[in-house]
């Protein structure tokens, strides 16, 4: 036998057992971005290297070891995308959205990232994100929690994950800042791994963001940030705080959050749960007000977040949410032999034609009644459509209920429509 080509490790298929979970979350997701008149914008999923270079930082794990980089036959160096942000600026600033103006957009869609696959973390995964634009305030940075947090009672798993918050404040303060950061952790170098002892050189406040028990023990009395707040960045996160208290939106504030990449400044977040282990960040963003100078475009603010939809939904799964999302099917249209298949799949088109929001399967392949009964329970159907000579010769279709205890019922052709709506909505 011819071997089997198997994906590619970490990038996973959607299976229709899960596709209707996906479409869940995703529907879920466009509705709220609607009720808050976010707009869509789709970006190119290969990108100029330079660009995710320049946007993350060379010091950060996304750049140094995570990138999907290659030259294509040009001998240009692409990426696939390993974040959203960078292409939504980049795509900003070259078709002139930005500068002057608001913006609040929205994108969805697959990101790739060189990393050891784990429960939570893959090489190809999905990322919700929203990014606005020209709007300086903390009432924005407020408005997009709020969005999120609207987006984990709609789940219902408002319980399980927890706001922490942080802001980095201006570069100026960081600037400051970063000089006591580096000599208190001159005085910490036995205990700093060989990633920490590096960042120390390069990126001193990434060295607060690793994962290492050892390193952490070790910075737990460092300087902190948000001791060192330019006054204005302070007022900025305490109306922050002060937005989320007004909407009953409950926070930590975490002062070691600095978060993997570079462009933030301010505001920076992150929603966090328990029930996923290791990989417990689900959504996680902040303020990137140099961003699109950074990349070449003219000042303009910024403040976004991205999600992790993998990790959204096994949560779902794991909390048992998942059962929410109804099965495919709605009716089965069975036809007890050949010489009523055609009466049945008018029956069937009739049905789609009245009740296009009604999903409705019909029967192929043949087979008796017992074996025709056994698909129709097995597409998760409520109801069967039992159609035999008798009903085709009279017009009629005969209705069997799949999932409760109710007589079967004869109805004529003309009476279908309502009664399946009726059926169906109750
Ligand atoms: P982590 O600390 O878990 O590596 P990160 O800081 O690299 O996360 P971001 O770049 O902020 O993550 O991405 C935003 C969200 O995207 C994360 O909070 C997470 O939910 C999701 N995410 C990031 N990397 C992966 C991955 N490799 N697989 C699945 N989801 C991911
Ligand atoms: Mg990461």
């Amino acid at each position: 036998m011819a071997k089997q080509i198997q994906a590619i490790r970490g990038m996973n298929d959607c299976l229709p057992k899960d596709s209707g979970l996906w479409q869940y979350v995703e529907s879920t997701i466009r509705q709220v971005v609607a009720s808050y008149g976010y707009q869509e914008i789709r970006t190119p999923i290969v990108e100029s290297t330079d660009l995710f270079k320049r946007s993350i930082g060379e010091v950060t794990d996304i750049v140094e070891k995570e990138m999907y980089t290659f030259a294509d036959r040009n001998s240009d160096s692409l990426t696939l995308r390993p974040e959203g942000t960078a292409s939504v600026v980049r795509a900003g600033n070259e078709h002139g959205l930005l500068y002057n103006q608001q913006q609040r957009l929205w994108y969805m869609g697959q990101m790739f990232r060189h990393e050891r696959p784990q429960k939570g973390r893959y090489r190809q995964f999905h990322q919700f994100g929203v990014e606005v634009f020209g709007l300086a305030g903390p009432d924005i940075d407020a408005e997009m929690i709020l969005l999120s947090a609207r987006l984990w009672r709609l789940f219902g798993i408002s319980e399980h994950v927890t706001l922490e918050i942080n802001s980095l404040g201006s570069a100026e303060a960081r600037a400051a800042y970063k000089e006591k950061l580096v000599a208190f952790l001159r005085t910490k170098t036995d205990a700093l791994d060989e990633d920490s002892l590096r960042r120390l050189e390069s990126n001193p406040l990434r060295v607060l963001d690793s994962k290492n028990p050892q390193v952490q023990e070790a910075i737990q009395d460092a300087p902190q940030l948000i001791d060192n707040l330019d006054p204005e960045s302070a007022e900025h996160f305490s109306a922050l705080c002060e937005r989320l208290d007004q909407f009953g939106i409950q926070y930590r504030v975490n002062p070691s959050l600095v978060r993997g990449l570079d462009y933030y400044n301010r505001t920076v977040f992150e929603w966090v749960t328990e029930s996923l282990g290791a990989q417990g960040t689900v959504c996680a963003g902040g303020r990137y007000d140099g961003l699109v100078q950074q990349l070449g475009g003219k000042g303009t603010q910024g403040v976004g977040f991205a999600m992790g939809l993998e990790r959204l939904i096994l949560m779902l799964q794991t909390l048992e949410l998942d059962k929410q999302v109804s099965a495919p099917v709605d009716v089965y249209v069975t036809a007890m032999d050949e010489s009523v298949e055609l009466y049945a799949r008018q029956v069937a088109e009739t049905l789609r034609d009245d009740l296009s929001w009604v999903r409705v399967m019909s029967h192929s392949g043949g087979g008796n009644f017992k074996k025709q009964m056994k698909r129709a329970d097995a597409s998760g159907a409520r109801i069967a459509l039992i159609i035999g000579q008798n009903e085709s010769e009279q017009g009629q279709v005969a209705i069997k209920f799949l999932r409760e205890q109710q007589d079967q019922q004869t109805v004529s052709k003309d009476q279908l429509k309502a009664v399946i709506q009726q059926l169906l909505s109750e």
